[in-house]
């Protein structure tokens, strides 16, 4: 059956599941939707129909997509009442694009696969923007046959789409990334402060430093944030939490030290702790910003 054939579903339709949603409906699938909070109203017409549960999803749909905040929401989307696992039959595929535990991950694939369904996880990078635009990085785990299957999909809502290996890689590749954001908004943050209380501009600072070997994609996007204050999500600081926990718990179970990591999850804990969890986490500089007694604007 050729892959417009093929019935979809996606459930979480929150900041970055809703725009990906949309991007499978505007390519002419049928796609079955069911998320906690209302279905957003742009979504639904011909071709997009509401649900009243994840099971009923997983009955309607070959191959299920899922976009939650953290881990206890997937095992409760897939194994929980009326959940997917419950709408199941042999030959469909779960994908979890979600940012959650690998380790629970490979769990969830095996309980799947015992059901002679795929698993397949393939969290996503490039934020709010990169889901609207379609131009996501997705790394995905599980087995070769299955994501030459639903390649086509992730093609509809990303760019760089890569294999990385089997169950819970595309997980473990996931929380990579978030070490190296979460570390360089921190650099960024007390390089800009540093800056301001110096005297200097931190517009001009981050203008001139954008054409050297400091630049980045963090310093250009999140470094504006910090200067213009705009600190709507994006990307909440709590969920930045929920992948510096994930980093740092398995570092800890195979007996690794990631010092950097654990110093930027204790500045988002700053964060956390004056209230600021639902801030994007270019916010992170909040926190050098009570220590220091100084702002950076
Ligand atoms: P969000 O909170 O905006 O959306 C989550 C959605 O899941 C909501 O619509 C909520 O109603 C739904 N949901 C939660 N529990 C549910 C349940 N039990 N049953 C049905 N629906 C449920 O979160 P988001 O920003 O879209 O992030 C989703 C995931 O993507 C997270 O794992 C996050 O770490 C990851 N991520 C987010 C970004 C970003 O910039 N926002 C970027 C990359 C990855």
């Amino acid at each position: 059956m050729s892959i417009l054939g093929l019935k979809l579903g996606f459930v979480g339709l929150g900041i970055m599941g809703a725009p990906m949603a949309a991007h499978l409906i505007k390519a002419g699938h049928d796609v079955f939707l069911s998320t906690r909070s209302k279905i957003p109203a742009e979504l639904l017409g011909d071709k997009a129909h509401a649900c009243t549960s994840a099971k009923e999803v997983a009955q309607k749909a070959d191959i299920i997509f899922m976009m939650l905040p953290d881990t206890p929401d997937v095992a409760t989307v897939l194994f929980g009442d009326a959940g997917v696992a419950q709408g199941l039959s042999p030959g469909k595929t779960v994908v979890d694009m979600s940012s959650v535990s690998p380790m629970d991950t490979k769990e969830f694939a095996q309980k799947i696969n015992a059901l002679g369904c795929d698993y397949l996880d393939a969290p996503v990078s490039g934020g709010e923007v990169g889901a609207k635009a379609a131009s996501l990085t997705i790394m995905v785990g599980g087995p070769e046959a299955a994501f030459d299957k639903v390649k086509p999909l992730f093609e509809l809502m990303g760019k760089n789409i890569t294999l990385v290996g089997g169950n819970g890689d595309g997980q473990t590749c996931k929380v990579a990334n978030q070490i190296i954001v979460a570390l360089n908004i921190a650099a960024v943050g007390e390089a800009l402060l540093f800056a301001s209380k110096a005297g200097a501009d931190p517009a001009k600072v981050r203008q001139a430093l954008m054409g050297g070997f400091a630049a980045s994609r963090i310093l250009e996007v999140h470094g504006e944030r910090m200067i213009k204050r705009t600190f709507a999500p994006g990307f909440r600081i709590g969920l930045h939490q929920k992948d510096l926990n994930l980093a740092l718990q398995g570092a800890k179970a195979m007996g690794v030290a990631l010092p950097q990591t654990a110093s930027a999850a204790q500045l988002m804990q700053v964060c956390a702790a004056n209230g600021m969890q639902d801030l994007d986490h270019s916010a992170l500089v909040r926190s050098l910003e009570l220590m220091a007694n100084h702002s950076v604007a």
